[in-house]
């Protein structure tokens, strides 16, 4: 005979190098146990790339008379009859994890049942088991492999570094932390603790703790019958990389392009290229819809509605990124009054440091709005307020300035009126520095802000806006403005003659290479047009038939924002500059322009005081 079976050893190895290719997923294995054990306390140790690992658990443990089966091939616990296999409420279900791994490694289970006084242990080298000895140790699980792959060379020389294998390692303590809020671990790399993860109450809390990341958002969606918890940063607190986006469906850590692409969709004109967010997002989706046993060791998933997945994590992202939840940092969410009131300042209490800092933060008067560029006289004004200040360093100045004693009618109180619109125009215009930075207060803050960055986010969520409810306001030339083209270019614009006629520009071919333009969004200038019809002659050809213009439209709109707003270098006056704070309420996402830069620079008067030696 020719044909023989394989023996169970040799079956084993083959077993070894899909389930635990390497020392990260036979880490997830005994996670995973410990896990479907109930632990709630998990403590690993791990070195040598992951070739010795220790991990105790607290759970339910294992029965003396059940000990020699943990190692036996399909021997587990979780399910019995084939039913089971569809109403899975465990990581593992196979019974092979453990097989496997002691058939390359020396492993020794321990284990004390809970309840039970006594632990006992029992050792497997190579697969060969030895004999069960009482052991004492609280009650719970301490699994403990050596010498991995020892016994098979040829699988040993595929491990990569030993810090390589690390990071793999710890990317998987990572998710499956994430995935298990209430569960502490502690774990331990070459003796040295490295990860302290206490009992989270919930997801956004643990996932603040692994990321290390302490100012994150969260929001939750449902979808027909998906829902969506996401934990997600700012727009401004971004990652070089994609791999601190992580996802998770049904609590299993996944890797999966859409719910990426998702997560990036809705992100979409908020980051810089090469910018990721920091997140997390656990899906639940009915156990019908989706798959995620495909391989024990790959993490994929597969949704029977990749669609469904894809829109209730695009929305429940972008849904809660539009309401921008980090601007109520910025700028406290209502004004409190006191910011409009006067101090009561003792006349004893003449201080220079008390008095002059209460007039910088109440001398409103000063800052009346001014028509005229604010720049040339802008430095000559402020040293004549800082003089006028210097006059005033006594408590009644401020009394007397007016604008803090009767509020109502002060000039103030065109902002303190628009106070209800939003954070932006609760802002205190100050003035202008180098023709760029509008320069602003709050009541704790100085912000500054790009006022070309921020008159294009405006320009442009306008844009947005009006296209989508199909409205666009347009306005016509004078005289046609007619632009050249390339050929291939002139055969893309023609091609999609219908869509640029919904962004609100009609386009019409005024010889073989020319186009003239008739009309355009009223708030857009020529300049913007024709770059951003250029562009979109570019993409036409570089992108073709399969084109999709639906999403070039943020692109576009974006360009013609770019060139039709004000730009750096340009004087501004304070009400021109108090109606673009206006203009930035009506958006939320005001905070970032379409290019995902920032617009705003802000910088507390408590870090000025430090800076200043005022405080320590
Ligand atoms: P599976 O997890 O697919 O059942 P394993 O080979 O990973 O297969 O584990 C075999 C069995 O050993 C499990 O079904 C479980 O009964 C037991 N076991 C493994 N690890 C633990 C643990 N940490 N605590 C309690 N029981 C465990
Ligand atoms: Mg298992």
């Amino acid at each position: 005979v020719e044909i023989q079976k394989l023996s169970d050893d040799v079956i084993d190895q083959i077993a070894a190098g899909e389930v635990v290719d390497r020392p990260a997923h036979m880490v997830k294995e005994l996670l995973e146990n410990s896990l479907d054990a109930g632990a709630t306390d998990i403590e690993v140790a791990i070195s040598e790339g992951g070739r010795q690992v220790e991990i105790t658990d607290n759970g339910k443990g294992v029965a003396p008379e059940d000990l020699a089966l943990v190692f036996d091939r399909h021997a587990t616990s979780k399910i019995t009859v084939s039913n089971d296999l569809w109403n899975l409420h465990s990581f593992g279900f196979r019974g092979e994890a453990l097989a496997t791994i002691s058939s390359v490694s020396e492993m020794t289970f321990a284990s004390r049942r809970q309840g039970q006084n006594q632990g006992y242990q029992l050792q497997s080298v190579y697969g060969k088991l030895g004999s069960q000895s009482p052991v004492s140790m609280a009650e719970g699980s301490k699994v403990t492999i050596q010498g991995l792959f020892e016994n098979t060379p040829a699988r040993k020389k595929f491990l990569k570094s030993d810090s390589a294998e690390n990071t793999q390692i710890k990317n998987v303590l990572k998710a499956v932390a994430m995935s298990h809020p209430k569960v502490s671990f502690k774990v331990k790399i070459n003796g040295k603790l490295t990860f302290l993860w206490e009992s989270a109450d919930d997801f956004k809390s643990r996932v603040e703790m692994v990321l290390d990341q302490h100012k994150l958002y969260s929001a939750s969606h449902d979808y027909e019958g998906i829902h969506v918890e996401a934990v997600f940063s700012d727009p401004g607190t971004t990652a070089r990389v994609s791999r601190q986006m992580w996802f998770f469906v049904q609590d299993r850590w996944v890797q999966d392009r859409t719910l990426q692409a998702a997560v990036m969709e809705a992100y979409r004109s908020l980051l810089m290229h090469g910018e990721y967010p920091y997140c997390a997002i656990r899906i639940l989706a009915p156990p019908d819809q989706v798959d995620v046993n495909i391989h024990p060791t790959k993490s994929q998933v597969k949704f029977l509605k990749t669609k469904d997945a894809f829109r209730s994590v695009h929305y429940c992202l972008r849904d809660s990124l539009e309401k921008a939840p980090w601007l109520e940092g910025v700028v406290p969410a209502a004004r409190p009054k006191a910011y409009f009131e006067s101090p009561a300042i003792e006349p004893e209490n003449t201080s220079f440091k008390e008095s002059t800092f209460q007039n910088v933060q109440y001398q409103k008067k000063s800052f009346e709005p001014r028509s005229g560029p604010s720049f040339s006289g802008g430095l000559e004004v402020m040293k004549e307020e800082a003089a006028t200040r210097a006059d005033l360093s006594t408590p009644v100045s401020v009394m007397d300035s007016g604008a803090a004693s009767s509020p109502m009618t002060s000039p103030t109180m065109t902002s303190e009126a628009t106070a209800a619109g939003g954070p932006w125009s609760r802002l205190q215009v100050i003035g202008q520095v180098d023709l760029t930075y509008i320069v602003t207060q709050s009541e704790n803050q100085m912000v500054l802000i790009d006022q070309h960055a921020a008159h294009e986010r405006v320009a442009f969520e306008r844009l947005m806006r009006d296209w989508k409810a199909g409205k666009m306001e347009t306005q016509g030339f004078l005289l046609p403005l007619t632009v050249d083209f390339e050929e291939a270019e002139m055969e893309g614009l023609l091609e999609h003659l219908p869509e640029i006629e919904k962004m609100g520009i009609s386009l019409e071919q005024a010889g073989p290479t020319t186009m003239s333009i008739g009309e355009v969004p009223a708030m857009i200038k020529e300049t913007g047009v024709v770059r951003a019809l250029k562009k979109l002659a570019a993409d036409c050809l570089d992108k073709g038939g399969s084109f999709a213009l639906e999403t070039a439209i943020g692109d576009i709109f974006a360009t013609m924002a770019c060139h039709s707003v004000v730009r750096a270098g340009q004087s501004l006056s304070v009400p021109e500059m108090e109606q673009l704070l206006k203009d930035m309420d009506e958006f939320p996402l005001s905070g970032f322009c379409p290019h995902g830069r920032s617009v705003s620079v802000e910088k507390d008067f408590v870090q000025l005081e430090k800076d200043f030696g005022r405080r320590a």
